[in-house]
């Protein structure tokens, strides 16, 4: 099939693409975590097409994306006191809320759940799409276990002629995917760290409980209350090993590695003293910097053709959680502690 390309500076555009989604079709859009790959909410076919484009394994349900508060009772039986407080203070923006489904709602975004997940973007572009077609179910618009896509050329990379249209919009300014909380269960739970903090988060709902698959791998006989939690994601085909050091430590321990197929994932600060290939991906102290380039630079790290890659991992703090988060499971867990 051939990817029409639509520009989101369009009127024409984004009817067009509203009109595509409308009729079923999927169409790769511009939000600000990450490009989305968009279905109705309400079309079967479209998100079957949506799993089968990303090549996503069946079980791990899609968010489904609203540009009007009313349009929650299409989609949740539910809205309580916590997700009101949450949705007062983060929508729209990267927050998505898991509250218990709509009866009426297919099964198929949710992956056979009784549970949906919910959010409200802040990107313009997204939201215009949004409500002049439908709510949409979009999960990250690239083939399942790469990088999520920043910006629309990795789309183009990854899905170009698998899917009906793609809106070229700007890069994402967030850069890693939405926070994930789900309201279901006693306390709140963060299922995914994201552009809205646990410190932002802990303002609202002071009881907020962190899965502890946010920062460890899920052992086989663990609950999955997030079933994207337990893919290996986000790889580039390079092998990814995290490291937790110091700058010096990390450093000295790259430079004993002269002459091996190997490359550093490093900070800005670093990258002068280090004497393998090393792409930085922000600066120590800017976190906000690292999430927003963190999928870019593992896309690069594919040019330095090595074999290995050794990423220095961010504090986790703030949005450097969400960064972690990605990199552990980029690193399908292999972490090396200096
Ligand atoms: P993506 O669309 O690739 O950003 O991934 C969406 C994330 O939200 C995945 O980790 C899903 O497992 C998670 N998710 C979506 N719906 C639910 C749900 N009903 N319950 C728990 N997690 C969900
Ligand atoms: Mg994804």
């Amino acid at each position: 099939m051939e990817t029409k390309k639509l520009f989101y500076k369009s009127k024409k555009d984004i009817k067009t693409a509203a009109t595509i989604l409308k009729d079923g079709g999927i169409v790769a859009i511009p939000t600000e975590t990450v490009y989305g790959l968009a279905a109705s909410a309400f079309n079967e076919d479209a998100i079957k097409a949506v799993f089968t484009a990303k090549g996503r394994p069946q079980d791990n349900p899609l968010i489904v994306h609203i540009s009007a508060f009313r349009q929650i009772k299409q989609i949740a039986a539910s809205f309580p006191k916590s997700a009101k407080k949450c949705a007062k203070k983060f929508w729209p923006g990267p927050l998505t809320i898991i509250l218990p489904k709509k009866d009426s709602l297919n099964t198929t975004v949710t992956a056979g759940l009784d549970s949906v997940a919910i959010r409200m973007p802040s990107d313009k572009t997204a939201r215009k799409i949004i409500s002049k077609s439908c709510p949409l179910a979009a999960p990250s618009a690239n083939l399942s276990g790469s990088p999520s896509p920043t910006s629309a050329q990795h789309v183009i990379d990854d899905l170009s002629g698998k899917i009906d249209a793609i809106v070229v919009g700007e890069d994402c300014k967030v850069g890693v995917e939405s926070t994930v909380i789900s309201l279901l269960g006693e306390h709140p739970t963060l299922l995914r760290p994201g552009g809205v903090t646990v410190g932002m988060l802990k303002k609202v709902l002071p009881d907020l409980v962190i899965d502890p698959a946010v920062e460890n791998e899920l052992k086989t006989d663990q609950k999955v209350l997030s079933p994207g939690l337990k893919y290996k994601h986000y790889s580039p085909k390079t092998q990814v090993i995290l490291v937790e050091a110091s700058s010096k430590d990390f450093v000295d321990f790259l430079n004993l590695k002269t002459g091996e197929s190997v490359a550093a994932l490093c900070f800005s600060e670093e990258k002068a003293n280090v004497k393998i290939p090393a792409i930085s991906y922000g600066s120590e102290s800017d976190d906000s910097e690292k999430a927003k380039e963190l999928f870019l630079k593992l896309r690069e790290i594919d040019s330095l053709g090595v074999q290995t890659v050794f990423a220095h991992a961010p504090k986790k703090e703030g949005i450097g959680l969400a960064v972690y988060n990605r990199l552990i499971r980029a690193a399908a867990f292999k972490v090396i502690k200096l």
